[in-house]
């Protein structure tokens, strides 16, 4: 019998941080929707999403939260930006136990985005719903199981397209050959 290919939806929120106003909606509309009861409380220290703010320059960079590791980083890097040297953990993800970002105020328990999964289905996440500026879209795409690969080179390709045009290639090429200088230390 011929072998048939599964097909698996990726959802993915695009993030543009050139539309980003820092109104900070996203964040609080994730920890009202995740509230017990939902809607009960606004704590943005809840949110799955978290806004990063550089006075300076006026730039805002939404962060998602992602998986928890029980330790951190043995290495870190430090980032410079347009001439601006940003915190090594200042775009990560995790919740770890270097920060208290991404973490359940109360419990401490890890924060992690879950694209707003509820019964029945929203059409859209809620803080993709609630950026009126579109600085987050929504999208799924269809993938093969055995394309999933291809979908993580697909992620990939499209963050380094988000900070070539927020950086320039030059800055980000500068960024890239740092961080492949630091792991080889
Ligand atoms: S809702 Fe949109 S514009 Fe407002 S802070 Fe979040 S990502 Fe930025
Ligand atoms: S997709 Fe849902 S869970 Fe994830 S950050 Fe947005 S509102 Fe929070």
């Amino acid at each position: 019998m011929k072998d048939e290919k599964k097909v698996k939806i990726v959802k993915r929120i695009k993030i543009d941080a050139d539309q980003c106003n820092g109104c900070r909606a996203c964040e609080a509309i994730c920890a009202a929707f995740h509230a017990e009861p939902k809607y009960s409380s606004v704590n943005p220290a809840r949110a799955r999403i978290h806004v990063i703010h550089d006075p300076l320059r006026d730039i805002y960079l939404p962060v998602y939260a992602g998986e928890y590791t029980p330790a951190e980083c043995a290495g870190r890097n430090t980032y410079t930006l347009n001439g601006k040297e940003y915190d090594e953990c200042a775009f990560c993800r995790a919740s770890c136990p270097s920060r208290d970002l991404f973490k359940e105020p109360d419990s401490g328990l890890p924060l992690k985005c879950d694209m707003c999964e509820t019964d029945p289905p929203l059409e859209e996440p809620m803080c993709v719903q609630v950026c009126i500026d579109d600085a987050l879209t929504y999208e799924e795409v269809e993938v093969e199981v055995e394309e999933e690969e291809e979908a993580k080179i697909e992620d990939l390709e499209l963050g380094l397209e988000a900070l070539i045009k927020k950086y320039g290639l030059d800055e980000t090429m500068k960024i890239m050959a740092r961080m492949a200088a630091s792991e080889q230390e």
